[in-house]
């Protein structure tokens, strides 16, 4: 199974990811978690878009194709499948995928457009606080965590993301308009588009995506 994550930043795609990649037994893989990882490691790629990601705007497409096809062409063999979280972002991103993947035989089988609206969206992001250790993400009114500042599963520090300030978040959500929402259409032409309402909590998102793979969404 090979799904593509739509919607704005704060759409919840991570948390969707997250819960879901064991029960479906997919690879996840975000764009996001890639490229932090490299500006943490100080890598000569990190450095060199630690820029992008700090004001906001999108990491150049060649450099997040690389990223992308070295870690489905390290990992395809498996045939576990995929939830692509952060990727594509763009028109040119979204044509690459689908060239990557027919060169390994695969496809995708649909696009999940969690539509989410800018209030909601706003308050995801402003409240979010990620495990410095883990990776884990917390919010601090819908999903804080035990102890203030504690990550439950390790122990970890929380911290705010430093594309997570307010200036940041509102040149993400034009970035979004401008490139990546006409990429529903890309999918919306191929007939793979299926939309869901992602202003509700977590888990009636989780229930949204199982009653699609389970053919009840209409
Ligand atoms: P969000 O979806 O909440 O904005 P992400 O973790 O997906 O958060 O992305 C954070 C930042 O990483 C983006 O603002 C952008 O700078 C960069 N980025 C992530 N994915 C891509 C991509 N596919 N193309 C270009 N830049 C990307
Ligand atoms: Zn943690």
């Amino acid at each position: 199974m090979i799904i593509v994550l739509l919607g704005a930043p704060g759409a919840g795609k991570g948390t969707l990811a997250t819960a879901l990649k064991d029960q479906l037994g997919v690879h996840h893989i975000s764009t996001g978690d890639l490229i932090r990882a490299e500006i943490k490691a100080g890598s000569a790629i990190g450095l060199e878009i630690k820029r992008y990601v700090e004001s906001g705007g999108l990491v150049p497409d060649e450099v997040v194709t690389k990223m992308i096809e070295g870690k489905i062409k390290s990992s395809y063999t498996d045939g576990k499948g995929y939830m692509f979280d952060g990727y594509p972002r763009t028109n040119a991103q979204a044509a690459d995928l689908d060239k990557i993947l027919s060169g390994l035989k695969l496809n995708i089988n649909f696009a999940l457009y969690m539509e989410a609206s800018m209030d909601v969206v706003l308050m995801r992001l402003t409240g979010r606080r990620v495990c410095k250790s883990c990776g884990a993400v917390y919010h601090l009114k819908n999903m804080p965590s035990k102890v203030a500042g504690v990550c439950d599963a390790c122990g970890g520090a929380l911290y705010q993301r430093t594309d997570d300030n307010e200036e940041t978040i509102r040149n993400r959500m034009t970035v979004y308009a401008d490139n990546t929402k006409p990429i529903i259409d890309f999918y919306k032409a191929q007939g793979k588009l299926k939309t869901i309402n992602a202003d509700k909590d977590a888990e009636d998102v989780r229930v949204a995506l199982l009653n699609i793979l389970n053919g009840k969404d209409v």
